[in-house]
Parts: C-alpha cells; structure tokens; sequence
C-alpha cells in the first residue's frame, strides 16, 4: 500500500458476520500493482447499524462498498440510486460514490455470465439450464441466463414455496423463457438431466468445513456436454463437481465469478481494471485456494 496520507480514499466491504473473505486480499494487491492513493477495509456491519453505516459512507466520503450476506437486499432502500439490473434482482453487490450519490450495482450477474462464456466456454441462447437453490445468488444467476438468452429454466429448491415465487418472478420480467419450479426431488428433476446443458448449484452444500456433505442432487444422469457450475470455490472440488467429472461432464467452481464480480467493482471505483490471473497467482501464493 502506497502511504496512507490526507489524500488517501476508502473503499471497503460491508457483511455480517464478515469471516473469511479474499476481497481485502485482492483490492488491495490490486490498488497497490496500479499505485492508486486507496485503501480496502472489512467492515463487520450488524444489521441493526446498516442504516448508520450507509449514512456514514456518504458523510465520509468512502468512494465504494462491496455489499455481502445479509445486507445485499436491504441496502437497496438506502442508497439515492439503483442500476436496472440489480433493481430487477433486488440485490445489490457494488455501491458506488458518484460525487456524494451512492449508486448500487449488481456485478455478480455480469460475473457469473462472464465465467460461463469465458471459462466454460458456454454459449447461452437456446440452451436448458437447472438451478439448484433459490436465494440470493440463485436471483442472479437465472436473470445473467435470462438477460443472456436461455431457452429453459428449471429450479429446484428444498423449499417449494421459494423455487415457485423465484420462477414467476423470471417467466413475469422474460416472457421468452420457459421457467418451471420443482421440488429438491428426484422424480422431478431427474428425467429432465438428459435435455439439461447447464447445471449451477448454489446452495452452500459442500462448502468449506462441511467437505464430505453429498451432491445436493442425484449426478448419475450428469454426462458429457453438461456444464456443471457450484458458486462455492472452498474447497475447490465439491462433492458435486468431483461426481460431474466422473460423469465426463465439464466443471467450474464460483472462484472466477467472484474474482470478475470483483474485477467490474474495482473498474467502477477506480478506472483501472484489473486482470484476474495476477489475482489467481495472489490466492495460490497467500491462500490454498484454486
Ligand atoms: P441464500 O440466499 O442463503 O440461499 C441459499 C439457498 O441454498 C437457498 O435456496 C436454500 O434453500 C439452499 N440451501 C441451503 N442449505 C441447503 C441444504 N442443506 N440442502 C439444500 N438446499 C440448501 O445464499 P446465497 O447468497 O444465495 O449464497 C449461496 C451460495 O452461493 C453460498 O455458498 C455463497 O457463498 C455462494 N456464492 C458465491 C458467489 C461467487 O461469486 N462465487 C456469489 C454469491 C454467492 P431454502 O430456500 O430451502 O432455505
């Protein structure tokens, strides 16, 4: 980090609990390779004080925020400005200062898109895709597939009642799509595997320290051609992920979409766009992450 002086400008990352995150990590590697005059804070905000926070945000100058659990929806009321596509989703995952008006954003659609496109090599129109989970990266993902052309969406999610509102929420705003909500239940999604292109688990089944925790869904129908994406990057070989290899399907864990959501965020703030590799040989010199 560049000295830290009276011109020195923050930026930060809101969350409750915070515990492990990689983003100070990488913003500051980041703002130290382009030399900015900035620093990269965690925040731990309580709920109760997010209201609070905010406001002190916008008294204090702090020139952008990276939003996470729980605060992503309820922040949205508190800012002077929403972009469309997180007004869409109702979360936003990027603040951004523009001259004392904190504006919010959603970079984990863009994220999220880019890492299929880009690292999987997934062309999105006229394909069929499963979602496994309805929370709040759920809400991202179909709209990134649903912005980007998607024939058919299929959710499925442990509580029915959260699948059915998500996928009228998607078949309301893109009439295009053929959304259909199901149970977590075999008899459901399993017929539908062998006409299936994408499948994307968020739910947080697998992740680090519940390793060993079997696929949230059977994977005897995965096959090759498939794309199986799980958002969770730690460990970076889930239970799901290790059985779509199997299966000769192609797989992706959430670490690129984290680093592009990241890398768009810090393009806002800044100007400078960094590149994910040198972020990639950060996380294996510094973590035992990829
Ligand atoms: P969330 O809003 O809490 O939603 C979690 C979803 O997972 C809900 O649909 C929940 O089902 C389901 N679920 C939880 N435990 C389950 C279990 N044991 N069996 C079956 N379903 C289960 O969380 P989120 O914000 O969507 O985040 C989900 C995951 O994505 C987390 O692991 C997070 O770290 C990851 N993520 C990664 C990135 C990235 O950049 N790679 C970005 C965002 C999120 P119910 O509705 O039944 O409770």
């Amino acid at each position: 980090m560049s000295k830290v002086n009276l011109d020195t400008q923050v930026l930060g990352l809101i969350g409750y609990p915070l515990g492990h995150s990689i983003s100070p990590l990488i913003h500051n590697y980041a703002l130290e390779y382009f030399d900015l005059n900035f620093v990269y804070l965690a925040f731990d905000l309580a709920p109760e004080k997010l209201k609070a926070g905010i406001n002190g945000f916008r008294a204090l100058n702090v020139k952008g925020v990276n939003v996470t659990i729980p605060h992503k929806r309820e922040v949205l009321s508190l800012l002077d400005e929403v972009d469309d596509i997180a007004q869409k989703i109702g979360a936003v995952n990027t603040i951004v200062n523009q001259q004392g008006q904190l504006k919010g954003y959603n970079t984990d659609v863009t994220g999220f898109r880019r890492m299929i496109e880009d690292d999987g090599g997934f062309s999105i129109p006229n394909k069929s895709a499963l979602i496994i989970g309805a929370g709040g990266a759920s809400r991202a993902v179909g709209t990134a597939l649903c912005e980007g052309g998607i024939k058919e969406i299929y959710l499925v999610n442990r509580t029915l009642k959260k699948a059915e509102k998500l996928a009228s929420f998607w078949q309301d705003n893109y009439p295009q799509v053929s959304v259909k909500a199901g149970e977590l239940n075999k008899d459901f999604y399993v017929p539908l595997l062998g006409e299936i292109d994408l499948v994307v688990d968020t739910t947080p089944v697998g992740m680090e320290p519940n390793i060993e925790q079997p696929p949230v869904i059977a994977t005897e129908k995965f096959h090759p051609g498939m794309l199986v994406v799980d958002l969770v990057y730690n460990p970076a070989q889930t239970t799901i992920l290790k059985a779509a290899k199997k299966q000769g399907a192609e797989t992706i864990n959430g670490l690129p979409m984290l680093l592009y959501q990241a890398a768009e965020a810090f393009k806002m703030w800044t100007g400078c766009e960094p590149e994910v590799e040198h972020w990639y040989r950060l996380l294996e010199k510094e973590t035992d992450m990829r």
